[in-house]
């Protein structure tokens, strides 16, 4: 059984992997049914450390992914790329190096309560407090890219990178379009999109990718070929139709 030596040693190893933006994959069908990849994918992973007998790994914007081993559970830190065989329940990729879980029992996100007050209005809230979203997403400079500011854990929390890409294509919506450009009816259509296709996520539904990492083939709405390029500050990878979600200083290919 993992006491809390090994732990120790598994969070000093996983520090290779601190203060790096990382891919998350979730091979495992067990662990893809939580949807950790959804919400870290791309998010920077802050600190790693060992507490008691679980290992916390505090992502930006407040998300703690809580890992308990059991008996089972090890954590390994292998050359980014290492072939493998076998499916992990948690792969978190750096530039170099990447964190694998293997048979990880016990594995939940939770949020850091001292980052809360830090944090928007939840999109998973049932009802979702859009009003108090929209006065967030109102207070900050409104040249921003609306696609740049769905990210900010600050305004809204919990849209990643898919649900940001597929809220804005259900909401017609170009992610290049600056905030002043948006009307508070539009805003809240692409929060409502948000919430709506996490929820269903959330609860199994298993949804059609409608732009996210469709970069090159058709839309499915349209027939214009979707398009993906880095925004913002971190560069993270937005996907768009140009054809039906027009606006914006667009990126030139
Ligand atoms: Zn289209």
């Amino acid at each position: 059984m993992p006491e809390g030596d090994s732990l120790r040693r598994a969070a000093r190893r996983l520090q290779v992997l601190a203060g790096e933006r990382v891919e998350v994959e979730t091979p495992h069908p067990r662990a893809a049914a939580k949807h950790l990849a959804e919400r870290l994918d791309g998010l920077r992973l802050e600190t790693v450390e060992a507490v008691g007998k679980h290992l916390l790994l505090r992502f930006e914007g407040g998300l703690v992914l809580r890992s308990h081993l059991r008996m089972s559970g090890r954590w390994r830190v292998d050359p980014r790329g290492m072939p493998r065989s076998g499916r992990p329940w948690l792969v978190l990729r750096g530039a170099r190096h990447e964190g694998v879980l293997w048979n990880g029992p016990v594995l939940e996100l939770v949020r850091d309560l001292g980052a809360a007050g830090r944090l928007g209005p939840d999109i998973l809230d049932d009802p979702p407090a859009l009003g108090a979203m929209l006065q967030r997403l109102r207070s900050v400079p409104q040249d921003r890219e609306v696609g740049d500011a769905l990210l900010d854990q600050r305004l809204v929390a919990g849209i990643g990178n898919l649900w940001k890409a597929e809220s804005l294509w259900e909401a017609r919506v170009s992610p290049w379009r600056a905030l002043a450009d948006v009307g508070d009816t539009e805003l809240i259509a692409v929060l409502e999109a948000a919430h709506r296709l996490m929820r269903g996520s959330v609860e199994g539904e298993r949804g059609t990718r409608r732009v996210y990492r469709r970069a090159g083939r058709a839309c499915r709405r349209c027939g214009t070929v979707v398009r993906s390029y880095g925004q913002g500050e971190a560069a993270r990878t937005a996907y768009w139709c140009p054809g039906c979600q027009r606006g914006g200083r667009e990126p030139v290919s």
